[in-house]
Order: C-alpha cells, then structure tokens, then sequence
C-alpha cells in the first residue's frame, strides 16, 4: 500500500488528537513496511508493531513520543524548520546503518487544516525511488542486480492474475531472507526485482552471491496445488565501473538482463565494461560498410494498435543485421557504431528506400499499411542530402509524405542543433509526421513537446514496465495522456508485454501502443501475410503472439 492509497481515504478532519486510532491501526499494520502516523506537530498516534519492534520499542511508549526522538542528534534540532519547508517527501537517518525514516504529509481531503505525517520505515524491501535516494546517498560502490522471472505469462495464464501476483510475493519474501545484510532490493517491473549489493564487488564474488540468493530464490513451491520451480535470467552491473549514477548503472545490468534472452548466452550475465562501445565499434564498422554495399541489411516490422479497438493502425520499422560471419548482431549495438563512424546516414538511405518500396509494394498488391515508421538519428538531419532525399524518395515510389512518421529519440531531441531544428520544422511543413521517441529516457520534458511539431510521443517502455500496479507510474502517465490530448498529439506506448499493462493503458486512456504482447516484430513476408487478411484487425492471442481477429 502507498501514501496514495491512504490519502484516497476519507481522511478525519478535525485535531489531530481526534485521529481515532483503531481504523488506522489496522491499515498501518497491512502496509508492506514498518510504518506510523504523527500529528501536524510531529508527535506520533498512530504506530504499527512493526514500526515498534524495528525500533526495539512497544507500540504504547511510542505513543505521544515526539518524532524527533526518533532520528539522530544532528537532525534533530533543525526538524521543526524540515517539515516546515517539507514538500513531497524526508528522508532522514535514524541510525548510520539503517535505511532512512522516510516522512510525508497526508492532507486531508475534507479538512485543508489537517494534515498528518506518514513516517515509514522502509524494509530491505523498498520502493524504486527510495531505492535510488538511497543509492545517491551511499556514494560508494555497489553491485545492482537486475533479475526477471521467467514465465510468469504462463503462471498468469494457467492459475490467474492473483496466482502471479502471490508468486512475486512469496519471491520478494525469500528475496528479503536471503539478502546480506545492508543489501536492499525493489520490485521493478511486473516480473522483475531490482538487487542493490552495497561493496566494491569483484566479477567472480558478485557471481558467487548471485548463486547464493538463486539457489533460494528458485527453490520450487506449491501454488494453488501447482508445483512451481521459479527460474530468473539476471543482469549485473557495478559500481563504478559500469556507471557511478544511478541511471547508467540500472541501464547497464538492464542491458546485460535483455543479453541474457538471446540465446545460447547463460542465463546471467554482467554488463560489458565502459570500452566495449571502442570493441564493438572495431569490430563491426568493417562489416557494416560492406553490408550496407550488399545485401546484409533487413527490415522487421512491428504493428501499432489502437489499444481500444486492436485495429492496426501502423507499423515502426526496425533495422536487422544478419552477418554471415558474425552473426545477427544486436540493433542499438550496430546503429550505435554506424553513429561513431558516420555510416548512419548510408544506413538511415537504406532503411529509408527499403521501407517505402516495401510500403508501395504492399499499397499496389492491395494490402495497405497506413502509416509507418522509421527511426532516424539526429546526424542524419544535420546531413545536407538526407532530408532531399526523404523526400525524393516517397515522391519516386507515389506515397504521400503524412503516410510516413520520423522517430527521433527524446535524447537526440534535446540535443538537437539550430539547424537540423529547421530541418525538422521542414519536414513537417512537407507532410512527413514527427514522433518523439523512447520519450522518459531523456530529459526534455513536455515543454520540448510543445516547441516542435511533434505529432506522435512514444511513451519509453520503462515508463509502463509497471504500470499495471505503481501508482507512480499511472499517475505520470495520466498526465501524459491528458497533456497530450490538450495539444493533439497521439501517445503510443511501447513495450507492452503482460495484459495487465495492456488494461491499465486503456483505462487511462493511452490510445496507442506496441510490443511484445501485442505484436512481436515481424518480417515483411509475416506482415504482408497478415495485412492480406480480409479482417484487418489484430488481437494478441493469449500465448502473446498475434492473429487477424474475426471483426
Ligand atoms: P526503438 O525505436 O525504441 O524501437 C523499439 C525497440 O523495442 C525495438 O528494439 C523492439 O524490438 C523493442 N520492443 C518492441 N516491443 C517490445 C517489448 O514488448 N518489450 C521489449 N523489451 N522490447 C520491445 P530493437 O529492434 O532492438 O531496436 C532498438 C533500437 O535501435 C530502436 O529503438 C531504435 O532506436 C534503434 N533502431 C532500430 N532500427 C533503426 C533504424 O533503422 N535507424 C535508426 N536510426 N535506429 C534504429
Ligand atoms: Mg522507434
Ligand atoms: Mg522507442
């Protein structure tokens, strides 16, 4: 349970003394962590047992105790002004080794006087963001942990979505008795679990610690009369080797987690060390010249539906390279080297030419796809024959330029120069559509939105990877949808992968989306085949793949 779900409550209005202690008591004790409630004045009523006995106390000295008491010396003189000056939340220490008491103001919906101070005690179990506060706060090293359960579709699927969720508990529960002490962990994602390893962790001691909490993790358990054996695919990353801020660190074991699907690759991996983008890069830019020369490169498709109604509305072409002697190589990892050796223009021609002869292809064979997609990167708008191109090329293959929508990832888009702006501004003013991509990866914000004439946002996938349960998340996502409605721009979200998401999108009022549960990408025989069905409306099908619906 969050701070949301107990200001959702009819609050009591009124003095503080007058909070009746018996409800209150009751929806503390089922919070997921140690938690209690102050007054305005900072004295605590209401305390859960696990609240007290974390502090070794009882429940009845704790009462009328003021918080100050609570937290060390150094805070305690200045806490009056703090919780004066408070907005959102507090985080402050109690003891050198512990998580910090974390503090938040609950209004009262029936009474603007009264407010209380929720004051939790987060167990090794934490939220995502206190997860990172904690991470800033730490500064040393650390190892993160990325784990993802697998299959929990078909555990979904077979026992129900309660089933699912009471898995992840009794794993979140072994997870907290397995962990070293001073380690702290979050739930991610639907499936996923985020590690923290505080210490400066050699490759051979993480994979070691990593087997430990496996070894408990995956021992099997009875479900609803079902025998499951839990299996995780994990992704490592240190710190600072991989990343001393957060967020480059959790892209790294992110990263090293999705390595770890493509097989014949084990099932844990650790994030590549900072100098594999010089490895890759001397390593593939030989062999993607000569591709881009041949026949090496290909397109997959991936549909875009109109969540509410399944139809396809379009598809986001996704470049793939097939090497013959190095095999399929991974996307971001050849785009990015085709960056650093300024092949992207030479490959954004390819994509380019393949995907509207493709689109013409299927326009004349009567199998029309309305709109496409193609990402471009940022130095092919600073690229004097790029946009001409473009251009020339929907005119020599009949198609008309809205048909097309550019992506430009959030993070090039901030960093965009005054000229490739006009150049974009001038596509626009052609017809061609601009879809701000991967958008919550970067830092643009919405006020970027509203200088550029965006007509699509792609919602980054990690913005909706829990949707389906964080009250952040749809909350953020909620404004995005109202945001984007106010200027007339589509939001699509991406990488859906569980049907929950899928149904919290559509009760928020996303009107688009893509990934994985919907439509994984597909080859442009697979997408012709289905583009040729009389129907033309898609439904993902349980197992998660896709087939022509009836309607
Ligand atoms: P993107 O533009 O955000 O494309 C979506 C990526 O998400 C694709 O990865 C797609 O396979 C993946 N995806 C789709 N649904 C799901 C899902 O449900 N779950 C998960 N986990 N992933 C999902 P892919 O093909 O590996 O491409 C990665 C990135 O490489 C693309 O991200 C795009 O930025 C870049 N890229 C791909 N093709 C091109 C291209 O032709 N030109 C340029 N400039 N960049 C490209
Ligand atoms: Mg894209
Ligand atoms: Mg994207």
């Amino acid at each position: 349970m969050t701070a949301a779900d107990l200001t959702a409550l009819p609050f009591p209005a009124g003095e503080p003394a007058a909070l009746p202690s018996g409800p209150w008591q009751g929806l503390l004790e089922r919070r997921g962590h140690p938690a209690a409630l102050a007054d305005r004045q900072g004295v605590l009523r209401v305390v859960s047992a696990a609240f007290a006995r974390r502090l070794g106390r009882t429940t009845v000295e704790l009462q009328g105790q003021p918080v100050a008491g609570l937290i060390t010396a150094e805070q305690h003189k200045g806490l009056q002004g703090l919780l004066q000056g408070m907005r959102q939340e507090l985080m402050l220490p109690v003891r050198a080794d512990a998580p910090p008491l974390r503090l938040s103001w609950l209004q009262a919906a029936d009474a603007a006087s009264a407010a209380w101070l929720l004051l939790e005690l987060p167990d090794q179990r934490l939220e995502r963001r206190a997860l990172e506060a904690l991470f800033r706060d730490h500064g040393g090293a650390v190892a993160l942990l990325h784990l993802q359960l697998q299959q929990l579709d078909l555990v979904q699927g077979k026992l129900g979505l309660q089933a699912g969720e009471a898995l992840l508990e009794v794993l979140a529960h072994r997870l907290a008795g397995c962990l070293p002490p001073g380690a702290l962990f979050c739930r991610e994602g639907g499936d996923r679990f985020l590690v923290l390893l505080p210490g400066d962790w050699s490759s051979e001691g993480v994979l070691q610690a990593l087997d430990g909490l496996l070894s408990a993790l995956e021992e099997p358990l009875t479900l609803s009369e079902h025998v499951l054996e839990p299996a995780f695919h994990v992704g490592v990353a240190r710190s600072p080797a991989d990343g001393s801020a957060f967020g480059p660190l959790h892209r790294a074991a992110t990263r090293a987690l999705e390595l770890t699907h493509k097989p014949p690759v084990s099932a844990c991996r650790l994030a590549e060390p900072p100098e594999r983008g010089l490895q890759l890069r001397e390593r593939l830019a030989g062999p993607l010249a000569i591709a881009l020369e041949g026949e090496g490169l290909e397109l997959a498709f991936q549909p875009i539906l109109e969540l509410e109604s399944s139809r396809l509305v379009g598809a986001e072409v996704l470049c793939r390279w097939d090497d013959p002697v190095l095999g399929r190589q991974v996307p971001s990892d050849f785009i990015n080297v085709a960056v650093a050796t300024e092949q992207i223009s030479a490959l954004g021609r390819w994509v380019v030419e393949a995907a509207l002869a493709t689109l013409a292809a299927w326009d004349r064979a009567g199998h029309r796809l309305e709109r496409i997609g193609i990402n471009i990167s940022a130095l092919q708008l600073e690229d004097p024959q790029g946009m001409p191109f473009l251009r020339e090329a929907v005119v020599r293959h009949g198609l008309a330029t809205d048909r097309v929508v550019l992506e430009l990832a959030e993070a090039d888009v901030i960093a965009l120069s005054a000229r490739a702006v006009d150049h974009l501004r001038d596509l626009h003013r052609q017809g061609f559509r601009l879809a701000m991509d991967d958008f919550g990866t970067g830092y643009s914000g919405l006020k970027r939105l509203t200088q550029l004439p965006f007509s699509q946002v792609k919602v980054d996938r990690s913005l909706i990877a829990a949707i389906d349960y964080d009250p952040m998340q749809q909350a953020m996502l909620m404004a995005l949808v109202t945001t984007a409605a106010g200027s007339g721009v589509d939001l699509v979200a991406e990488g859906i992968e569980r049907s929950r998401q899928l149904q919290m999108l559509q009760s928020l009022g996303c009107r688009y989306g893509q990934g994985f549960h919907l439509a994984p990408p597909l080859s442009a025989a697979e997408m012709e085949a289905a583009l040729s069905e009389p129907s033309g409306r898609w439904r993902a099908d349980a197992a998660g793949g896709v087939r022509v619906g009836e309607g």
